[in-house]
């Protein structure tokens, strides 16, 4: 099967470098090698394919834009944008395992860590031999993060970590967490927790119908002695995880156009192909509708991502600006896969096709990373300067 006919419908090649292309196909080049032919089958087993990560490091998808000589790319955000896109096109919790990787792991200890921190941990970390995980969400705080109650407390040259983080991307099998938590004043700071740690568990989380490729669990501490070289010294505050978080929506705005490609590549080339009433069933009126608003939406978050990479790599972006990248992104996504869904018929309930699995997988995009409707009002308090959360 041909895989990936990118959709290119307003000659966005043309916004591209060379570089950038190549970077784009080689991603593009690993999904179709390595993930699509294997990533059903884990799917269906709910299994993280752990080999992948190794692979990914030396593709160089772990922190892109984070300097070489720390173990990163030294790109710019149009590369990391694009490896996102052509990562989800396989899978987006392949994609995710990426985004937690290198925004949420190796950027916070590049941004906020000390020289011995970012010399430790990033090298390994870009190429693929540790995996890391970042620990933010908690059981009672999940879109109101500041709530949290993981907390520490000084004792001489450690500090003692005590409470519980959920829902936590690779926390199964991850060799470090970044994890937030309050000290005694309350002010949260980043923790840099190693597995092995005495009384540091990461309990999987079992029965998810979404991401099913991807592991997620909790992250728990108990009295865990935590070495004061493992804070991050140069945040404190909120700032801190939420200046991740940007990053990281930035490549799920990317990545989910990847997912909505991949599904309108396939309901495309279905209706080509399958005959009904003795026509193939995209010469009828209501399938050329879906199409159609398929590949309008598709091109208009292109165009919406390209432009936020355009104003990240200039440093002038805002988060709120992401905020609508990531919400528009996750919603065209969604919209794509289920009009696929219904174009492919039966067929389209099975893992013959990738459809369903992007449409259950994209349950769980439109939800972590701030939910859809916290990113409604995050562009709805830029506009109006009005706080609607609370
Ligand atoms: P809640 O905050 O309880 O929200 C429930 C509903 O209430 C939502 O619809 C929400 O939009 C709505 N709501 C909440 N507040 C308001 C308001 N003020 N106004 C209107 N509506 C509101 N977290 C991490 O820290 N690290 C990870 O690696 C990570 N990976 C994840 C992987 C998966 C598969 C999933 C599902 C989640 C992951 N998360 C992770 C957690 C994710 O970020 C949270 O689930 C998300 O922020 C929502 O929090 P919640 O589930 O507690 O929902």
């Amino acid at each position: 099967q041909d895989l990936f006919q990118s959709p290119d419908y307003l000659q966005l090649d043309d916004l591209l470098t060379e570089e950038h292309k190549m970077i784009r196909d080689a991603v593009r080049n690993y999904v179709k090698q390595e993930i699509s032919p294997i990533i059903e089958e884990y799917a269906q087993k709910a299994e993280f394919p752990r080999q992948i990560v190794k692979q990914m490091g030396e593709l160089g998808v772990f922190g892109p834009t984070i300097p070489a000589e720390y173990g990163g790319g030294g790109l710019d955000y149009i590369s990391y944008g694009l490896m996102m896109q052509e990562l989800e096109r396989g899978d987006s919790g392949v994609r995710s395992t990426a985004s937690v990787q290198g925004s949420l792991v190796m950027f916070p200890i590049y941004e906020y860590g000390n020289e011995e921190q970012r010399k430790k941990y990033l090298p390994k970390l870009g190429s693929g031999e540790w995996l890391g995980c970042f620990g933010l969400t908690e059981p009672n705080h999940g879109s109101n993060p500041a709530g949290m109650l993981t907390n520490f407390k000084d004792a001489g040259d450690h500090v003692i970590l005590n409470g519980a983080k959920m829902w936590i991307s690779n926390a199964p099998f991850a060799d470090i967490a970044v994890v937030w938590a309050k000290n005694e004043e309350g002010v949260v700071h980043g923790l840099v927790v190693e597995r092995g740690m005495e009384g540091f568990s990461t309990p999987t989380t079992h029965g998810k119908w979404s991401l099913r490729a991807s592991a997620t669990g909790e992250l728990v501490f108990d009295n865990v002695k935590v070495p004061k070289a493992n804070i991050l010294p140069n945040v404190k505050g909120m700032r801190g995880p939420l200046s991740c978080l940007t990053k990281a929506r930035f490549g799920i705005a990317w990545g989910t156009v990847g997912a909505a490609m991949d599904c309108y590549d396939t309901a495309l080339r279905y209706a080509k192909e399958r005959v009904q009433f003795d026509r193939p069933i995209a010469g009828f009126q209501l399938q050329q509708k879906k199409l159609a608003e398929m590949i309008t939406e598709i091109s208009k978050a292109q165009l919406l991502n390209w432009r936020v990479a355009v104003l990240m790599n200039e440093g002038k972006v805002t988060p709120a600006q992401v905020s609508m990248a990531k919400r528009n992104g996750c919603e065209v996504a969604h919209n794509v896969c289920r009009d696929a869904r219904q174009m492919l018929g039966g067929m389209g309930i099975t893992g013959e096709y990738s459809v369903m699995r992007h449409m259950m997988n994209l349950e769980s995009v439109i939800t972590y990373e701030g939910t859809h409707d916290i990113h409604l009002l995050i562009t709805g308090m830029d506009v109006t300067g009005l706080n609607a959360f609370s």
